[in-house]
């Protein structure tokens, strides 16, 4: 049966996304699926997306892909990510933004649902932190299984409510995900799950993240990667990109 490696938040870190490539390879999966924000914020968002459609990897959009072809999203960033979405621009020909239109918002995979963000409001904004958050997202999918990015955290959800209706914070249970622990999906749960940050980690852990459903254990499990991080720092720095993007990544932060 099955195994798929969900990537998330590669942020056009290419140093990040060519490690966790090796290391799903190694693992050996049946597919790759990313949950948006292929760019953004990093100095190589041309080559992450040709890297990503040369594997074939089925992409969701993210807020910082939707940036790239949409101007009204791009007025929602911050001055760092401003700086960045200008640089970005650049970087990316007609090519790269015709992959961007493609990717869908929010897609349906068997008994899996991927959005970058939420599906609920417009699928691309709603930070999935904590209970009361998770408890509304609920109400935009009836699968057993919700993949998000994002935040950049690897943290998990559940709760035993069915339906397609926002449920009871109350009944919403967390978890974050520390590597190599497999978390039991039980069936009579239904779960929200994001698999931390390819190339931009922000839960202090500055390696790499990712994580592999294994369909017939019923398991989800977190990896991280090590990889040169000075490499992309000092890429960051070439490209005049804000020396923040490339102490954060040190940090994990
Ligand atoms: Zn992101």
């Amino acid at each position: 049966m099955a195994r798929f490696a969900f990537i998330s938040d590669v942020h056009g870190n290419l140093q990040a996304l060519q490690a966790v490539l090796r290391c799903i390879d190694e693992k050996g999966v049946d597919a790759t699926l990313c949950l948006g924000d292929v760019v953004g914020y990093g100095p190589n968002p041309a080559e992450c997306l040709d890297l990503i459609a040369e594997r074939d990897i089925f992409t969701v959009q993210g807020n910082h892909d939707l940036s790239i072809i949409d101007d009204v999203e791009a007025h929602r960033f911050n001055p760092t990510a401003r700086l960045s979405l200008e640089f970005t621009r650049g970087q990316l020909s007609e090519s790269h933004r015709e992959l961007i239109a493609a990717m869908p918002r929010i897609a349906d995979l068997d008994d899996v649902t991927m959005c970058h963000a939420s599906p609920v409001s417009d699928g691309c904004s709603d930070y999935i932190h904590d209970q009361q958050i998770a408890a509304l997202a609920y109400g935009g999918f009836t699968n057993h299984c919700l993949f998000v990015g994002h935040t950049h955290i690897p943290i998990a959800f559940g709760t035993p409510e069915i339906g397609y209706a926002a449920v009871d914070p109350k009944n919403v249970r967390v978890a974050f995900l520390p590597p190599n622990l497999p978390l039991r999906l039980d069936c009579r749960y239904r779960y929200i799950i994001n698999p931390g940050s390819v190339g931009q980690p922000r839960d202090g852990n500055p390696d790499a993240s990712f994580g592999i459903l294994d369909v017939s254990q019923r398991t989800f499990t977190v990896h991280r990667v090590a990889y040169p991080v000075e490499q992309t720092q000092a890429a960051i720095i070439e490209a005049g990109l804000p020396n923040f993007l490339a102490h954060r990544l040190r940090l994990g932060a």
